[in-house]
């Protein structure tokens, strides 16, 4: 049974752009093969070589290019991540700085009415556990304990004078 046979472009140095047919059914041991073309001349030649290493270098900077984009994709793609990783974390941040201002503003009118129900008419953050206000605090403090001392040495004296008065009295009755 003959072999079927095809047909294909050589583009070997010595041979470029020649058709020749070769075996097509790949018996083992079968080497048929046959040229379709007759040579080219040299300038044809030469000319064919130079357009196939030139689209060989075509086929290889078209095929780093897609490669560089595909990096680039991939770097787009991780900083896009990164981006909505990003806005996330400044919405939920946002939130909690609104909530902190609104516990802010509470904490400072609970501030204010303890500051008026004290007598003070108007808050004054600044002054608030202040080391003047502290002193203040501390003088009052001793003027309070210096009436209590008094009086107390006022109600000994007044209790003494008493008890001696009673005694005199009770002595002269009897
Ligand atoms: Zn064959």
């Amino acid at each position: 049974m003959p072999c079927q046979s095809r047909t294909v472009i050589s583009w070997s140095d010595t041979n470029p752009g020649m058709r020749f047919l070769k075996c097509a059914t790949r018996v083992v041991g079968c080497d048929f093969w046959y040229w379709v073309d007759k040579p080219h001349e040299e300038f044809l030649r030469q000319l064919l070589v130079d357009l196939r290493e030139a689209i060989k270098g075509l086929r290889q900077e078209k095929t780093e290019l897609q490669q560089r984009v595909q990096a680039q994709q991939m770097t787009i793609s991780v900083l896009q991540a990164e981006l909505e990783d990003a806005r996330r974390e400044k919405s939920v941040l946002q939130l909690e700085l609104q909530d902190a201002d609104r516990r802010n503003v509470g904490v400072e009118g609970v501030f204010s009415d303890t500051a008026r129900g004290l007598g003070r008419t108007e808050w004054d953050g600044s002054a608030y556990g202040s080391p003047r206000r502290v002193e203040k605090l501390e003088k009052g403090r001793s003027i309070l304990w210096g009436a209590v001392a008094c009086c107390v040495v006022f109600i000994l004296a007044f209790f003494c004078c008493c008890v001696g008065c009673k005694l005199c009295c009770s002595s002269s009755n009897a």
